[in-house]
């Protein structure tokens, strides 16, 4: 029974329609309406593939593929229903489809595994309603107390707690639907790339070998506001003059280290503000990424030097205000090793990459061993309308995902 490509194609642009905006942008943002319906359209397919299915006190959607010994721990495949603002089609969404597809195989040609599947389209991994990514799978491997989960509010000051009654979600089970890590086998994860790599090597998919790390700084650099034209250049202390030194050479170290890291000056703000006043404050946040941990650390020292550098030169104070590190995660050596046997039984040699961007994976790895795939994001465009995949490269890649399910499925152990 093959991979259906033109029904995987038909259920992602249906997928789509489901909180499609005036601008053909797709905002399906968790708890909306729009998620709503995209739920109950992947509840259905999830029913028709022969799955059992459920929605955990989160808002997480779980499908339920039994297997022939209901005492193995479960296989979990899935990725995310929700997207950012004006997203695209494929990002999340066709993780779930793709393994629902699998499923869908499973079922009609009759293949039952020894262990469960289960196939989960995880709420708020974009983060976008209560600004912390990963809300779902951070929750399913217990990184969230009860307290945490009670303090979230969205951008109009709404309670999570509320948006899930709102949800019929019983608010009050939270706890129930944590995973215990001795009840699940490993976590698979289909994705789009989201960068330029495959597309430019005309490659279809890749097997991801670490999640970046994200060292985020916070910087505030006091200078002296003063009048602009009564100062000499001699006399100023400009703190914006400072923080466009520290931005110029973080660009530089990251452009040099030839892909070993990247950092963006994503948010910066003046103050006073004015046209005729010399900067006497500015805040900004200087972000870096790697695959390494010592890295970024080495980045981080970097950025302190470079502080005490511009206070040096411009006579200014500065002080990192605060620091965010998540770090670096590799994923499982063996569930690398099933997914490259996986490629090679479906007459495939794919490249090994990290992934420059966080996911659902990165934080089930925490609890289970976990793998993940790519497939091309066409000139490395998403988060945007215009994502887009070739059809036939998705195959490819649904193809390696369902050969790797049913290698895991099958095993009677670790
Ligand atoms: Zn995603």
């Amino acid at each position: 029974m093959e991979i259906d490509i033109n029904l995987v194609k038909e259920r992602i642009e249906k997928l789509d329609t489901m909180g499609k905006t005036p601008s053909s942008g797709t905002s399906r943002l968790s708890y909306s309406e729009a998620w709503r319906q995209g739920q109950a359209f992947v509840t259905l397919l999830m029913k028709e593939a022969g799955m059992t299915v459920e929605r955990d006190p989160m808002g997480n959607l779980i499908g339920t593929y039994p297997g022939t010994n209901s005492n193995l721990p479960y296989l979990m495949v899935g990725s995310h229903l929700d997207t950012v603002p004006e997203g695209g089609s494929l990002d999340g969404a066709l993780g779930v489809i793709a393994a629902v597809e699998c499923i869908r195989t499973w079922q009609v040609s009759g293949f039952r595994p020894v262990r469960a599947v289960k196939v989960i389209g995880t709420v708020e991994e974009e983060g976008n309603v209560f600004g912390l990514g990963c809300l779902g799978s951070r929750y399913l491997a217990g990184e969230l107390t009860l307290e945490k989960l009670a303090s979230l509010t969205d951008k109009q000051g709404k309670k999570l707690i509320e948006h899930l009654k709102d949800n019929g979600l019983e608010s009050e089970l939270l706890e129930s639907g944590i995973i215990k890590s001795t009840d699940l086998f490993a976590f698979l994860e289909l994705h789009v790339e989201q960068g330029y790599e495959l597309d430019l090597a005309g490659e279809p998919c890749a097997i991801v070998t670490d999640i970046v790390g994200i060292d985020r700084h916070w910087i505030t650099i006091h200078g002296h506001a003063n009048h602009a034209g009564t100062t000499r250049m001699d006399r100023r202390r400009d703190a914006l003059v400072a923080a466009a030194m520290v931005v110029q050479e973080i660009y530089n170290a990251a452009y040099k280290s030839q892909g070993s890291f990247v950092a963006t000056v994503g948010s910066l703000k003046i103050t006073p503000g004015a046209t005729n006043v010399i900067p006497g404050k500015v805040e900004f946040t200087i972000e870096t990424r790697a695959a390494q941990n010592d890295i970024l650390h080495g980045v981080h020292e970097v950025i302190v030097k470079l502080l005490q550098k511009v206070e040096g030169k411009y006579g200014v104070t500065t002080i990192v205000t605060d620091r965010k590190f998540a770090p670096a995660v590799s994923l499982s050596g063996k569930i690398i090793d099933t997914l490259c046997n996986a490629a090679n039984d479906v007459n495939m040699v794919v490249r090994k990459m990290p992934s420059w961007a966080g996911h659902d994976a990165k934080i089930m790895a925490s609890i289970t061993q976990c793998g993940m795939l790519f497939v091309t994001s066409v000139n490395g465009i998403s988060h945007s309308p215009e994502e887009a995949t070739r059809w036939d490269d998705v195959e490819k890649g649904i193809n390696i995902l369902n050969q790797a399910m049913k290698s895991l499925a099958l095993k009677q152990n670790s």
